[in-house]
């Protein structure tokens, strides 16, 4: 699809993405209808400081979760994708959710995206990438790689704020449509909200493009280049010149 396409059918998708999410309360209607000034979410508590040890909070909701059936794709999956990485990270990746490649290995972002997500913390970043940690708005892989739905979404969303809550990062890039309206409880599409810097319960959210988008549409690169600039801003470390 190109970038024309895939933001015509966000626009499609909008209205009705918004009255689904509306009616089972991720954003209120009043909300939704208005044009938002920034990409900051209203009314969202801040959220606890941060436990004294992060990786067993983590292990406690990874077993609070379980064989989890809360929804529907509990029965396509092979494995259950909590999420990986330096539990005390400053930067945080949230995407859609787990594809082939990763619920085959039980881990997020293994397959084509995850190298080119690699290539961008460990090139662009030049962090390590079992320095952040990653997880998707959904844990189990939706049949045919569709979108999740918004049952699912819900369903799923109490572990992926607490996995937040414990790790606590200065930093969070939403990836794609899904993980920067998750992160910024909007249904504006993802090619409005990107490029604008955003909060979660207190912590800076940078919304950009999916890796899975990248692939098929390298010219946006340099957006994602421009917003890793941001993520190096906010976690106050040198941004490297054109010559760098
Ligand atoms: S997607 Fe989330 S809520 Fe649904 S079954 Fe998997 S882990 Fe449970």
């Amino acid at each position: 699809m190109s970038e024309r396409e895939d933001l015509l059918a966000d626009l499609l998708a909008h209205g009705r993405f918004l009255g689904t999410l509306s009616s089972v309360g991720v954003v209120r209607p009043a909300e939704a209808a208005e044009e938002p000034e920034s990409a900051r979410p209203r009314g969202e508590p801040p959220a606890a400081p941060r436990p004294e040890d992060p990786a067993a909070a983590l292990v406690a909701i990874r077993e609070d979760l379980g064989d989890c059936r809360r929804c529907k794709l509990w029965s396509g999956r092979k494995t259950i994708v909590f999420g990986q990485g330096d539990p005390r990270a400053e930067l945080m990746f949230v995407g859609e959710g787990p594809g082939a490649e990763e619920d085959e290995q039980g881990l997020a972002f293994v397959g084509r995206a995850g190298q080119l997500l690699t290539d961008i913390i460990e090139k662009g970043l030049k962090i390590k990438r079992s320095e952040v940690y990653i997880a998707n708005v959904i844990k189990c892989r939706a049949p045919q790689n569709r979108n999740p739905e918004p049952d699912e979404i819900l369903a799923c969303q109490p572990f992926l704020e607490r996995q937040i809550d414990a790790i606590r990062p200065k930093v969070i890039v939403g990836l794609g449509k899904f993980g920067g309206q998750w992160l910024l409880k909007t249904a504006e599409p993802i090619s409005r909200i990107r490029g604008r810097v955003g909060e979660y319960r207190g912590i800076k959210v940078v919304p950009t493009w999916h890796p899975a988008y990248l692939l098929r549409n390298p010219a946006a690169k340099k957006d994602v280049w421009e917003d890793m600039k941001t993520v190096l801003r906010l976690l106050g470390r040198p941004v490297p010149g054109p010559r760098d």
